[in-house]
């Protein structure tokens, strides 16, 4: 595997050197930026693998950084790991329906960290290998694996990763109840730090992005979730 660079966007120089060395350890290439914009322009201009960031930021907050890295074309493939204090659990929520791709609350352990950013890594690798292929639930639903974007009644929405796997492996398995077990071993793979609770989160966001066709999604009380592809007009 060739060296994959990290960027470290966060303001706190003790924490971005305890990351910095843990990373590099491991031999992972690490930049750091310690402001929003600065971690903006890394982001930009070095396209790393990865990025750590920070949410309370100097200059620009770290959800900002996130909504602009992946609204940009350039950057919208770099998978964000977000590092937060406890008492942002709400900013989390809004940062996973931005697009990042997990989440690690401060005070961290190294050994945590850095199996977080292996997890991510390796999921978005499984991710760009897989197969690429469209599903069309019928004409005004199609799910466009080479893009991760679904049409919705003649509109192109672009999902998160995670909503995108979602869906695309519910929507394989139309009328079958999936636990969220199913879910987070057969949808989201690899990454052992996604919880329960989290697949509910991701659920809400892609049921509230597919807008008409959300009712497709049908929650199974105490059991996890059925997608209908026969849905009655
Ligand atoms: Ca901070």
């Amino acid at each position: 595997m060739t060296q994959k660079t990290i960027l470290v966007i966060e303001d706190e120089r003790d924490i971005v050197e305890l990351i910095r060395y843990n990373l590099e350890r491991e031999s992972f290439r690490v930049k750091a930026a310690y402001d929003g914009e600065a971690g903006l322009g890394s982001a930009q201009r070095d396209l790393p693998d990865l990025i750590l960031l920070d949410l309370m930021l100097p200059k620009l907050d770290g959800l900002e950084v996130c909504k602009r890295t992946k609204e940009n074309k350039r950057t919208s493939h770099i998978p964000i790991i977000m590092v937060t204090a406890k008492s942002e659990e709400s900013d989390v929520v809004v940062g996973l329906s931005l697009g990042a791709d997990d989440y690690i609350t401060k005070p961290f352990s190294p050994k945590v960290l850095v199996a977080r950013v292996r997890a991510v890594l390796r999921r978005v690798a499984f991710l760009e290998s897989g197969e690429q292929e469209a599903i069309k639930v019928n004409d005004d639903f199609i799910i466009d694996a080479s893009r991760f974007e679904v049409t919705v009644d003649g509109e192109s929405i672009r999902l998160t990763r995670t909503e995108f796997r979602l869906l695309k492996f519910m929507a394989e398995r139309p009328g079958r109840v999936l636990t969220r077990n199913q879910l987070l071993d057969g949808a989201i793979g690899f990454d052992a730090f996604i919880t329960d609770r989290n697949i509910d989160v991701h659920i809400a966001a892609l049921r509230k992005k597919l807008k008409k066709q959300a009712d497709r999604i049908l929650t199974i009380r105490g059991v996890g979730y059925r997608f209908e592809d026969q849905v009655n007009a």
